[in-house]
């Protein structure tokens, strides 16, 4: 099921009714009752399609800037298209990615990693780690159910964190267009 992007406008300069307050309240009560009554309508009808997923049988397909856990890059060999170099490592603001660099003998390939962790329990999904790779080895993907019962098992290692290459196309093409949007000349983005 596609989700819908709601841009919110954030007024910095307040108008007359915003400063009253009061209006504003109204408002929200007004807004908060509209959706109130809709769901209403549509739990008495059976109609509960356009706001209800009926989770876990149906998933909501996240939109494409959606931060989920972070994953590596797996190329088409199945190693991590990861170079050890440690810039997420260091951007993590949690200290949550423990990597220990190993060296690939005569594979054209200097460095990779021969341990990537990243504990869950305290990654908060922020994705200064996918900003700081200058390999596009690791991205936030779109998997968010990872609750276990036991705290040790949120450590995930290399083996679980690896995903192939073309299941990460729409963020990467998505991280593609950001980067192009970011560098493009003012005016033109
Ligand atoms: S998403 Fe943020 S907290 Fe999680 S591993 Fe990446 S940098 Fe660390
Ligand atoms: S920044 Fe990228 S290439 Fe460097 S260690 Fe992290 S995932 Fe690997």
């Amino acid at each position: 099921m596609p989700v819908r992007v709601v841009k919110v406008k954030r007024h910095e300069n307040l108008g007359f009714l915003e400063r009253l307050y009061v209006p504003m309240i109204v408002k929200g009560f007004a807004t908060a009752s509209r959706h109130f009554f809709r769901n209403m309508r549509g739990f008495i009808t059976g109609d509960r399609t356009d706001f209800v997923v009926q989770y876990p049988e149906e998933r909501v397909d996240y939109a494409d800037a959606f931060r989920g856990m972070p994953v590596l890059v797996a190329l088409d060999n199945g190693q991590p298209k990861c170079v050890a170099c440690g810039l997420c490592e260091f951007a993590c603001p949690t200290d949550c990615i423990s990597i220990l660099p190993g060296e690939l003998a005569g594979s054209g390939i200097e460095r990779y990693p021969e341990v990537f962790d990243i504990d869950m329990s305290r990654c908060m999904f922020c994705g200064l780690c996918e900003e700081a790779c200058p390999e596009e080895a690791i991205v936030l993907s779109r998997e968010c159910e990872i609750s276990t019962y036991e705290r040790g098992a949120m450590n995930f290692h290399k083996e679980q964190l690896l995903v192939p290459e073309h299941l990460l196309k729409r963020r990467l093409d998505f991280l593609r267009a950001e980067y192009d949007r970011q560098s493009a000349p003012a005016g033109k983005s």
